[in-house]
């Protein structure tokens, strides 16, 4: 009897642990928290242009160009375009590769400080720290300022073998490189004046330069 009633009670005990335990805290987990509404795109991507192959486009995307891009570089100019920005004794060096008359050019005996640039594009191309006076009529340097914007190749014409010089962004004729130039390069730029535009160096600048307070 006593048994019996033992059995009961572990059957009890078993039951109530079964419903004791009570609500398990993971069966009812917390669902995650929905992510926040992604913003609403409001940028959409410009349409790829599409080829003209298909007829049935209707809605062609707009394009809108920028006036300032749509100039075209001084790379790009056709001849005529130069001739209207040149002058003609300018055109005739830089666009025909033809030669100012010596001691035609005022920077020939120019001794200011300053950067001579490209007279087609504006490419700093020369400094009056390594011009020097050469005394063959034309402004000479015996080094380029920035030597990423001058460029050489050989030229055959009028029966002799030499270097042209030519402006390294607009293609302009410059003049010739000598091997006769004075130390350290030994180089002769001999540059035709008209081709260059010739930029000053503020007073304030060339006082600094001079190394005084
Ligand atoms: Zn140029």
């Amino acid at each position: 009897m006593m048994e019996h009633r033992s059995i009961l009670m572990g059957a009890l005990v078993v039951l109530l642990g079964l419903c004791g335990c009570g609500k398990h805290p993971g069966d009812q987990a917390a669902q995650p928290a929905p992510p926040p509404a992604a913003p609403e795109a409001t940028v959409e991507k410009a349409p790829e242009p599409e080829s003209n192959e298909n007829e049935n486009i209707t809605e062609a995307p707009i394009v809108q160009q920028d006036p300032a891009e749509a100039t075209p570089e001084a790379t790009e100019l056709t001849e005529e375009q130069w001739r209207e920005r040149l002058s003609p004794e300018a055109f005739y060096v830089l666009r025909q590769k033809g030669t100012e008359p010596r001691f035609s050019s005022a920077y020939n005996a120019n001794k200011k400080q300053g950067s001579y640039l490209c007279g087609g594009c504006g490419a700093v191309l020369f400094s009056s720290v390594e011009k020097y006076d050469s005394g063959t009529g034309w402004p000479s340097f015996w080094q380029p300022a920035v030597k990423k914007n001058i460029a050489t190749v050989e030229d055959n014409s009028f029966f002799s073998r030499r270097i042209e010089v030519l402006c390294a962004k607009c293609d302009g004729h410059l003049g010739h490189v000598f091997d006769d130039g004075p130390a350290p390069t030994g180089l002769r730029y001999c540059i035709n004046g008209i081709s260059l535009k010739f930029a000053e160096l503020a007073e304030q600048d060339q006082e600094k330069d001079k190394g005084e307070p």
